[in-house]
């Protein structure tokens, strides 16, 4: 696989021009070699768009946790059992992710019912799986009104995809490196 394939997975492009003569034809065996010594979230977030890297889990825990050590950083004060934390810390990773899709849905307009056991209508963007205006889809997905999301969180957010950003272009350069 090359990297400009890893990079359309991703949505975003890896900028190869620097690289003089460019990247060669790499193997995944190659690539996950190339991520030796990367921090965790800039780890995850590359296998995230590798196929059959089922990290998807272990990425939204890490930007989870980032979250919380932005929240302790700056003060923040989530309200309690909100999951304001872990939703800005999913709405960062799937900006990488699934730039053009649902974020609640991952595109499919379609999420697990609240036992787990069916699947139904994702109710953020009715099932379309596209985007709904920014706002409302992320209110509901930190589980707080639109009002408090504006006023208070929409800003915080913006530190949190920040620094997920930052992991992607961390991994970037890493990888470039690597393989040149
Ligand atoms: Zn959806």
């Amino acid at each position: 696989m090359r990297v400009e394939a890893l990079a359309r997975i991703g949505g975003k492009g890896l900028d190869i021009g620097h690289v003089a003569g460019g990247i060669p034809e790499i193997s995944m065996d190659e690539l996950m070699g190339a991520l030796a010594g990367l921090d965790r979230g800039p780890e995850l977030l590359i296998r995230a768009v590798v196929p059959q890297q089922a990290v998807h889990d272990d990425l939204y825990r890490e930007a989870y946790m980032l979250a919380v050590s932005l929240a302790v950083k700056y003060g923040w004060k989530p309200q309690k059992g909100k999951p304001i934390l872990r939703g800005m810390g999913k709405i960062a990773v799937d900006d990488i992710l699934y730039p053009n899709h649902c974020r609640t849905c991952s595109g499919t307009g379609l999420v697990a019912d609240e036992a787990g056991n069916a699947t139904v209508e994702c109710q953020v963007c009715a099932g379309t799986g596209r985007k709904k205006p920014k706002v409302s889809f992320s209110a509901a997905i930190c589980g707080i009104d639109d009002t408090t999301w504006r006023r208070t969180w929409e800003r915080r957010c913006d530190v949190v995809r920040g620094e997920v950003r930052d992991w992607w272009n961390i991994a970037e350069r890493h990888i470039l490196k690597q393989l040149s």
